[in-house]
């Protein structure tokens, strides 16, 4: 063979070896790729493509072949609990916690009577004794831990109160004030257990016999002071305790008190935990209470008894003096006929309700 001839073998070779091997080592198709062989890269078909299931609450749209995701999970759609069942998504129906539970809470030790006020903070309870006028303290157990007593036997009028956390910032305080008979007003601040924190002497001069008490907590964090027996036409707090910084809050820095139509209703209360949505208010007759509008009063909702929302954002209602349903905050029924309804109920801690009925308190934790 002339060397021309090897020259054009050797070419042809070169130029058919990248092309085609002597035998192809086959991959089968993926989702990207078609079928193709490793050694030469030829191929064949399509690449198979991704088979995508949707996207759920808790997994990205993915490839039921390869894993291969796109975007994100859907997240769920949570439906709030119920006394009987709890928070679940309406689309695949997880869950999570436990539906709303209202157990009684007994007290075994602590004598309570109806004018007598007791509160669940924490592990801890606090019994106003209006006998004695002293606040005892308690621990979970009902061994007492402290107590507050009046200041002294003669003194003319003494009130206490307890804000919780959620109405004041820090930890529960207690306060009292005390008036003397020519109207001298002063109030003290407790810690949780009863420990002096702050105290403001002659802190107003009323006219004789009248005395302070809280009415309001503006900002959930000034406690209002209004002269008791002062005109109802009264807006103006006599003075007020800034509970941040533990002093008496210049005037000008006090948020403006809302006051109602006392041509309409007979009463407003400030509600706590309900995200600012209502206030409550009594008919002048007093047989209906509603929740209205925070500024405009409008009704929103018609009850014979409301408890107020307790730290959970759930109210006790009764529509007809006879049991009591659960609402949350946007007034959906979350439990019927949830307990009796007494004669009046409050929250004494941050989801225990005390109701009185038959001349007696009983209570109901509720969460
Ligand atoms: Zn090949
Ligand atoms: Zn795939
Ligand atoms: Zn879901």
């Amino acid at each position: 063979m002339g060397k021309l001839w090897k020259v054009l073998i050797v070419a042809a070779m070169l130029t058919l070896l990248p092309g085609c091997c002597l035998k192809h080592e086959w991959a089968e198709a993926t989702c990207t790729e078609p079928k193709h062989c490793v050694k030469c890269g030829e191929t064949e078909g399509e690449a198979l493509g991704h088979t995508w299931r949707d996207a759920t609450c808790t997994a990205p749209k993915t490839c039921a072949t390869c894993g291969t995701t796109e975007g994100e999970a859907l997240g769920h759609t949570w439906v709030d609990r119920t006394m009987e069942v709890p928070k679940t998504c309406s689309v695949c129906n997880a869950t999570e916690g436990s539906p709303i539970s209202c157990t009684e809470v007994l007290l075994k030790k602590i004598p309570v009577e109806m004018r007598d006020w007791v509160f669940f903070l924490g592990d801890r309870i606090y019994f106003s004794d209006l006998d004695t006028r002293t606040v005892y303290i308690y621990d979970s157990n009902e061994n007492e831990i402290g107590k507050i007593v009046p200041p002294s036997e003669d003194v003319f009028h003494w009130t206490t109160g307890i804000y919780t956390e959620a109405a004041l910032r820090g930890a529960g305080r207690l306060f009292t004030s005390e008036a003397d008979a020519e109207g001298n007003c002063s109030v003290h601040v407790y810690d949780a257990l009863g420990k002096e924190i702050a105290s403001f002497p002659n802190l107003a001069k009323l006219p004789e016999g009248h005395y302070l008490a809280a009415e309001n907590i503006g900002d959930d964090r000034y406690l209002n002071y209004f002269d008791k027996l002062g005109s109802s036409e009264e807006l103006t707090p006599v003075v007020t305790i800034d509970c941040e910084n533990m002093c008496v809050a210049p005037k000008e820095e006090v948020p403006a008190v809302r006051w109602f139509d006392a041509k309409k209703f007979s009463a407003c209360w400030l509600l706590e935990n309900c995200d600012d949505k209502y206030a409550m208010t009594a008919s002048l007759d007093g047989k209906k209470m509603y929740l209205v509008h925070p500024v405009y009063y409008s009704i929103k909702a018609e009850y014979v008894d409301i408890s107020g929302f307790n730290s959970l954002g759930y109210a006790l209602v009764s529509a007809d003096g006879v049991s009591y349903d659960l609402i949350d905050t946007d007034l959906n029924v979350v439990g019927k006929d949830v307990l009796p309804a007494g004669r009046r109920s409050d929250w004494r801690g941050e989801t225990i309700i005390g109701v009185y009925k038959d001349d007696e308190w009983k209570y109901y934790s509720i969460k």
